[in-house]
């Protein structure tokens, strides 16, 4: 069994955003790193998008020389704090873990959190100083782009990184709530970066302050996008422009980035009595969660069954025990507003599950019938695709018909020469390690080419 992982209560941590699950004391990491069989042909590094050296660290750790694991785990890991805490691990490196096989996989997220956690506590600054060769512009400060500066940057390369918001991060700065991942521990590893050399444009707009091909005439060889999919689906249902209704990204963003939930900012959102989200993965719960903190009745509606909810298990359950309450085969099919033009209710057509559609989850029918569910604000997080903004200020940079940048999968190169890309801009909305991964996978092949 994997060592429990300590946690807020839930009664307490409905009342405040601090993080949910605590972390390993040293003596429980310890009797985790215990369990890892450090097996000759580790099977878990396959599920590593970018090759954490995972049972050398663990053993490390088993030695109780966590400078050495934190040494090892940020040989090819950017952000170990924040893999640790967000990383799907069981669709990763843990299920490839052969004590998964007929009982519990080694805690490798935990662990590699707990490394990080250590080292930012205790360990030594890094000083680091390279000699620059060339110059390359990234686009974006998410995971994909911070992936990619780390390793141009630990090559030599001088990065600059461009974004168009005033802090760094993307979706780990803005997206992802306090309470999963605290905004000073994505300060820290990005300050990492920093050390390093990386630098930063903020404000920054590419596609509108500069376009790529200014930044080949500012002297940059090559040029990284790694833009994210930063903009919502919408229902497409009468009335969902009435006052009261959210996209996720909005409501999420001026909670984590505007601290709307804060009476000492001049910034606060308009959250009603019942929040209805609608949607079922990682965002929906999300905004839920944080909904549920700012002393809503929350109600997630989705129009499958839990066996199909996309969200992580342990979200989910989180989400349960704090009261958040799941209707489910419910598709919203129009808002109904009262006399000051806000949402009052949302009228849902009761769906049951046909056959397997092509993503393999079972497809939902609607029936026909239908229910009024009360509710003073909605919150809808069903999916993002990319910001249009790039494509269409860029000559003949090619994308898909979703508005994903198409890539030669074999060096991540777009339709233009030295322009790469990768992350959610590419794959649209996935994961922080998919996109990590896709950012260092690109910054190998720069390399290359700039060696050449
Ligand atoms: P992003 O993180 O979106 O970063 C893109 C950056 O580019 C942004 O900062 C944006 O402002 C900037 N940008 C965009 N266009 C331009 C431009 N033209 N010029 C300059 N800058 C630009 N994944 C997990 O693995 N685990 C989780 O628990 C998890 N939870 C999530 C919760 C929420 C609420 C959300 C929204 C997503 C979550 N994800 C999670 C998904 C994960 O965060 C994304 O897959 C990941 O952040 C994608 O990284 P990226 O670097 O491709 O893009
Ligand atoms: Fe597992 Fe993510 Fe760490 Fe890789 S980065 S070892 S996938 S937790």
């Amino acid at each position: 069994m994997k060592t429990v992982m300590p946690t807020q209560p839930a009664n307490k941590r409905i009342t405040n955003f601090n993080e949910v699950a605590l972390g390993y004391t040293e003596n429980q990491a310890l009797t985790e790193a215990k369990r890892c069989l450090n097996c000759k042909n580790p099977l878990c590094k396959n599920g590593c998008p970018v090759d954490v050296l995972i049972p050398e660290f663990i053993m490390a750790v088993n030695d109780k020389d966590y400078t050495e694991a934190y040494k090892l785990i940020t040989t090819t890991n950017a952000l170990p704090q924040i893999c640790g805490r967000v990383c799907p691990q069981e669709n990763q490196c843990e299920k490839h873990c052969v004590l998964g096989i007929k009982g519990e996989s080694v805690a490798i997220g935990r662990l590699e959190r707990f490394v990080g956690d250590w080292y930012s506590e205790n360990g030594k600054q890094i000083d680091i100083s390279i000699p620059y060769k060339e110059k390359v512009a990234v686009v974006g400060s998410g995971p994909a782009g911070l992936s990619c500066a780390y390793d141009l940057a630990k090559a030599g390369y001088q990065v600059t990184i461009f974004e168009v918001l005033p802090l760094a991060g993307g979706v780990l700065s803005y997206g992802i709530p306090e309470f999963r991942l605290p905004k000073a521990i994505v300060k820290k590893e990005i300050a990492t970066l920093e050390k390093l050399g990386v630098e930063f444009s903020f404000n920054t707009l590419i596609g509108r302050t500069l376009s790529i091909a200014e930044l080949f005439k500012l002297g940059y060889r090559a040029v990284f996008i790694g833009s994210g999919a930063g903009l919502p689906n919408f229902l497409n249902i009468p009335k969902e422009n009435l006052t009261g209704v959210y996209s996720a990204n909005e409501f999420l963003t001026r909670v984590n980035l505007l601290n709307a939930q804060d009476d000492n900012y001049d910034t606060p959102i308009y959250i009603g009595n019942e929040v209805v989200v609608v949607g079922g993965g990682n965002v929906a719960m999300d905004a839920a969660r944080v909904a549920k903190r700012l002393g809503s009745k929350v109600t997630v509606v989705y129009r499958r069954t839990m066996a199909e909810l996309p969200a992580r298990l342990e979200e989910v359950e989180h989400a349960q025990k704090e009261g958040v309450i799941f209707e489910l085969l419910l598709n919203p099919i129009e808002l109904i507003q009262d006399d000051k033009h806000q949402v009052k209710s949302m009228i849902v057509e009761i769906m049951e599950l046909s056959d397997p559609d092509e993503s393999g989850r079972r497809r939902p029918v609607g029936t026909k019938a239908t229910k009024e569910i009360n509710c003073d604000c909605v919150i809808v997080a069903i999916g993002t695709t990319p910001n249009p903004l790039l494509a269409s200020t860029t000559e003949n940079l090619e994308v898909g018909s979703k508005g994903t940048i198409i890539i030669n999968e074999d060096n991540m190169m777009t339709s233009l020469e030295n322009v790469y890309a990768g992350g959610d801009a590419v794959s649209g909305a996935a994961t922080v390690i998919l996109a990590m991964g896709a950012g260092k996978k690109a910054s190998a092949t720069i390399i290359n080419s700039l060696k050449k």
